[in-house]
């Protein structure tokens, strides 16, 4: 029998017995952080505990299931960049259930109508109406039957102005076109395309500005609040541009700079030419009220009303105008708040379906997914932290968006005003570190893209593996399933959870082991090639 450690050093340098669990679990591909689920089946009443993994896109708050989640999109991505038939997703017809829940709500709101055209009291009416509102998302149909509020009206002065660009009636066909070489050889190539934010001001190699003083960090703060805006805009002239409804699959990344750029894989090819001009005529105009002038900083504030229920100005008791008067009161001299476009140095490739190309641009899509957006490139020196730190103190008081608590800042109660808005701590995502001014989706997929949510690329996966491991399908309406809380009495805590998974992960990843090996066996001896 060995002696035991006896010093404190030596206790200390034996590995903690609960790290080793998580480093076991994370090699083995186990969620870190498994939710616990009790499974009743309805035949038997037999229950079961299961663990699901929990799903986190971060690996640094899941390192297994962000991989799973990262390899997902990467499939997505692939399956339908090349497609070359039209994905079909014509939704499932309306259930009975469905139409009958329809056909109260179109009852309710025309008697509600009439109650409007003679003059009286809707509300009742409008409660009911709300109720078959929750109804109809209840029986699982998409969307709602009304707009959720009527839009605002807005003087044609300051809608978007169109782009300058050739427009074609966009037709329904979202695959590329076909080419046939001279060998009777077919292509159908596909692009991938990088676009950037414009120049602030020239940076060097590590992506820290060579003058601070003349970089243009606020021009840098509204390009990356409005980037999704933008991106939305381009899309839109493109499939204008080309005629049909173009697809894509797009990652959305920071540069060394921290400026945001976009990766694009797109469905069918555009010439460099038209993509320059696309590019060149597209831009997001932000009518926002102006912010040149601070009214209210350091401890003159802004002070809540809780009577009127509005912010009034600290000295005065004056009623601070509201996010909608101050809108309607641009007026036709006046500018856009900021006008966002992207830069004119683009980069775009011809890309062949199951190419090496087509592989090493979805490494590019999908290389930084797991990452937030602020933490893909980290300060190595201290121009790259000092650059970091001057555009996070530009965003600070740059609004994110119009319920945004900087606004107070300009004399301006924010949409949806209520008490506690401080301007320069607003909670919108955009103004922290780690998201350099782009709180938007990472991934944006256009929905005809492969024709699949990404639950269904998932639910493909598993199918994979059932058959893989030749597990029967179980039949989900067989069971009930409730989430398991910590005042349970068969409630695990983390660790136990942690142990479990471990276990399965290992017992299946040798069932499919053995899967894989049987059926590499099979193939052989097919072929007659096995000694
Ligand atoms: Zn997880
Ligand atoms: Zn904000």
């Amino acid at each position: 029998m060995t002696a035991g450690p006896t010093t404190r050093a030596e206790r200390m340098a034996l590995p903690l017995a609960r790290t080793v669990v998580k480093d076991l679990a994370a090699e083995h591909g186990a969620c870190l952080r498994p939710v616990q689920l009790r499974r009743t089946d309805i035949d038997t009443g037999h229950v079961e505990q299961v663990l699901i993994p929990c799903w986190h896109t971060l690996a640094s708050v899941c390192p297994s299931c962000a991989e799973r989640a990262r390899i997902l999109r990467a499939a997505q991505c692939r399956e339908g960049w090349h497609l070359d038939h039209e994905p079909v997703i014509d939704p499932d017809p309306a259930t009975g259930q469905q139409r009958a829940a329809v056909t109260d709500r179109a009852e309710a709101q025309a008697d509600r109508d009439a109650l409007a055209n003679e003059g009286l009291d809707t509300s009742e009416l409008d409660d009911r109406i709300g109720e078959l509102d929750q109804q109809i998302t209840d029986t699982r149909l998409r969307g709602q039957v009304l707009p959720a509020r009527p839009r605002r009206h807005r003087s044609t002065r300051h809608r978007q102005d169109a782009a300058p660009l050739p427009r074609r009636p966009v037709s329904a066909r979202t695959v590329g076109k076909t080419y046939v070489a001279p060998d009777g050889k077919t292509f159908r190539p596909s692009l991938f395309v990088t676009l950037t934010c414009p120049s602030y001001g020239r940076v060097g190699e590590d992506g820290a500005p060579a003058d601070p003083d003349i970089y243009d960090y606020r021009g840098a703060a509204r390009d990356a609040l409005h980037f999704a805006a933008l991106f939305d805009r381009f899309i839109q002239n493109l499939r204008r541009f080309v005629g049909y409804d173009l697809q894509y699959f797009a990652a959305i990344e920071p540069q060394r700079r921290l400026a945001p750029h976009v990766h694009i894989a797109i469905r069918g090819t555009i010439s460099r030419a038209e993509l320059r001009e696309v590019i060149a005529a597209t831009y997001h105009q932000v009518w926002w009220p102006s912010i040149e002038s601070v009214r209210y900083d350091g401890d003159c504030l802004p002070v809540w009303d809780d009577h009127t229920g509005t912010f009034l100005d600290p000295d005065t008791g004056e009623v601070l105008p509201t996010w909608d008067e101050t809108l309607d009161a641009i007026g036709h001299e006046d500018e856009p708040l900021h006008v966002a476009r992207f830069g004119a140095r683009f980069d775009a490739q011809g890309v062949l379906a199951g190419s090496r190309d087509a592989s090493r641009c979805i490494g590019y899509l999908t290389k930084y997914l797991t990452k937030h957006i602020g933490d893909c490139h980290q300060a190595a020196n201290g121009n790259q932290a000092d650059h970091a730190a001057r555009l996070a103190e530009a965003l600070r008081y740059e609004p994110c968006s119009a319920t945004c608590a900087n606004w107070l800042r300009f004399g301006i109660q924010p949409k949806n005003a209520r008490p506690g808005l401080r301007p320069g701590a607003c909670k919108g995502k955009a103004h922290r570190r780690e998201y350099l001014g782009y709180a938007g989706r990472r991934v944006l997929v256009s929905r005809k893209w492969s024709g699949k949510t990404l639950a269904d690329h998932r639910a493909d996966r598993r199918t994979w593996l059932t058959t893989a491991l030749g597990l029967p399908a179980t039949d989900p309406a067989r069971y009930t399933w409730e989430p398991v809380t910590p005042g349970d009495p068969d409630h695990m805590p983390n660790g136990q959870r942690l142990l479990h998974v471990v276990a399965d992960r290992i017992q299946w990843q040798t069932a499919l082991d053995l899967a894989r090996r049987r059926a590499a066996e099979a193939d052989l001896s097919a072929t007659g090639r096995v000694a």
